[in-house]
């Protein structure tokens, strides 16, 4: 039968990196699941739904189509036919994709779409939720940390390196906030699995990351 990885998280720890690799190197299917919540955030931003209004969250919920395309070497997300990648990394999604992501309804239509992404396949998925709610029975759970400021740095270069002008303190605080009200929502908080395995990536590399996981996988 297929093969699950799961790899959790707080935000901007390098989860979606340590798993683009290791989709690679295993040749398994990776699925950024923050990239389905971000992508629902900028149609609910772009429509100004009313997130508590859950008429409202339904119907727009039924209007959102989500697709992953995986280009060379790196994957591309569409919503309703539009290349989002881009977009859904802007600061404002981020200032918005926790409120968004607390809404019930909008887990259940994410994590629906996310198992299904899991039937047959082998796969590697990234998110918050994914070894607790998603695939409780994942064959191999990550649960990685870091170091704050690390975790600020590297978002920070991210941002800057695409033109985004941003302050190492607003970068600081979206990452505080978001790990703040992920870990503290009603439905499926962010939290580690009890079999997850913890990877504290503060002073790894990239090819240490998936060294740590490759080995844990063979074993
Ligand atoms: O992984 P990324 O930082 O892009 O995720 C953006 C946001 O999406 C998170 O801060 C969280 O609010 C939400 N998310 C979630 N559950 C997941 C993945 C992401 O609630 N499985």
């Amino acid at each position: 039968s297929n093969f699950i990885i799961a790899i959790d998280g707080f935000s901007s720890c390098g989860k979606s990196t340590v798993a683009k690799a290791l989709a690679k190197s295993l040749n398994f299917v990776f699925v950024d699941s923050g990239a389905m919540y971000r992508a629902v955030t900028l149609y609910f931003m772009r429509n100004k739904i009313d997130c508590s209004d859950s008429a409202a969250v339904l119907q727009a919920l039924d209007q959102i189509h989500i697709d992953f395309v995986p280009s060379t070497d790196r994957v591309q997300i569409f919503l309703n036919d539009e290349d989002v990648s881009e977009a859904i990394r802007k600061m404002e999604v981020s200032d918005n994709v926790s409120e968004v992501s607390a809404i019930k309804e909008v887990r259940k239509a994410m994590v629906a779409q996310q198992q299904a992404l899991g039937k047959k396949r082998n796969i590697v998925m990234d998110g918050r939720d994914i070894g607790t709610t998603v695939f409780p029975d994942a064959d191999l759970k990550i649960f990685m940390t870091a170091n704050v400021d690390v975790r600020a740095e590297r978002r920070y270069a991210e941002l800057a390196a695409k033109g985004e002008t941003v302050s190492m303190e607003e970068v600081k605080a979206n990452l505080a906030r978001r790990d703040h009200i992920d870990s503290t929502r009603e439905e499926s908080p962010l939290r580690q699995a009890e079999d997850a395995i913890i990877l504290d990536n503060s002073n790894l590399n990239q090819s240490q990351q998936l060294d740590f996981v490759i080995d844990l996988y063979t074993q």
